[in-house]
């Protein structure tokens, strides 16, 4: 399940979506990952920004409450 794509346009509600730049924005122990994606049948843009933690960074985080 790809659960980073949305089905539909969020502004007509069409399907036929054209995935844009993946922007990735490194802040400390996790990353936002920005996908665009363009609406071939509106023509609108939009955007989903995903917060992840850092591969490997889950010791890291702890320490930093130590
Ligand atoms: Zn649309």
């Amino acid at each position: 399940m790809e659960e980073n794509s949305p089905l539909f346009c969020p502004y007509c509600g069409g399907a036929r979506l054209l995935e844009g730049e993946i922007s990735e924005v490194p802040l400390g122990q996790q990353s936002w990952i920005i996908y665009q994606w363009n609406c071939e049948d509106c023509g609108e843009y939009f955007n989903k920004v995903v917060i992840v933690m850092a591969e490997g960074e889950t010791r890291s985080l702890q320490d930093l409450w130590e």
